[in-house]
């Protein structure tokens, strides 16, 4: 009912009781309200058209569903297309682990009830989590970023790590707020990082071992966050 979300910049389902999914065609829709074969065809038909979970809460059951219904690497990992899970909300652990998004990756605005895990996972295309939530720790070690990765405004309740990621192009994090530790030790760097905290965290940032390539690297932090907080040790 798209009168409930005038808010949200896509068509949403038609379930009735306020859904602020996407609505996908035709089923009019969004994946959590399909069921059955509708569920199976419109998660196939996202492996050539994109995965548009928009505004979906997404539940375990939900994700296992969805992974079940996309390719997989040779050893169990699965495939996404172009994703994007803008505003979804993941109401449990949220298991990316070695995923390769063959695409642009969008999660902006997203919420991470539990912990997000994307160890190990490429993303070919951008990564945007501009905005997004994580309430549980979040697990971004051994990344491979080759597009741009965007963070900013992104909030950490807990602990975020970053470690042995590679950032091939672009990597933002401006304005994030941290609660536990950003941990970035022994990240890898090609391009601009630029790294500005919010002042509303009380966590801190671990750069230990992190290879900076790019001679335009920026550390930025608002007037009022402590220096000492930028632990960098070699
Ligand atoms: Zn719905």
């Amino acid at each position: 009912m798209t009168e409930n979300h005038p808010q949200a910049p896509w068509r949403t389902c038609q379930v009735g009781s306020g859904c602020s999914g996407s609505a996908l065609s035709p089923f009019g829709r969004c994946l959590r309200h399909l069921d059955g074969y509708k569920l199976k065809l419109a998660i196939k038909r996202a492996k050539t058209k994109g995965l548009d979970v928009r505004g979906v809460t997404i539940a375990p059951s939900l994700l296992k569903s969805i992974f079940d219904g996309l390719d997989q690497t040779v050893d169990g990992a699965v495939i996404v297309p172009r994703a994007r899970f803008n505003s979804a909300k993941f109401t449990g652990p949220a298991g990316f682990d070695r995923a390769t998004f063959n695409g642009h990756a969008t999660f902006e605005g997203a919420k991470f009830h539990e912990e997000a895990r994307f160890g190990r996972a490429t993303f070919k295309g951008d990564a945007r989590f501009v905005g997004a939530t994580f309430i549980g720790n979040a697990g971004f070690d051994k990344v491979a970023f080759k597009g741009n990765a965007g963070f900013d405004w992104a909030t950490f309740y807990g602990d975020a790590a970053f470690d042995e990621a590679i950032f091939s192009e672009d990597a933002r994090f401006g304005g994030v707020k941290v609660s536990g530790q950003l941990s970035l030790q022994s990240v890898h760097a090609e391009k601009k990082l630029r790294l500005a905290l919010s002042t509303d965290g009380t966590g801190m940032v671990n750069l230990a071992r992190a290879s900076l390539a790019g001679r335009n690297c920026q550390y930025l932090w608002m007037r009022s966050f402590r220096q000492r907080r930028l632990a960098r040790h070699r």
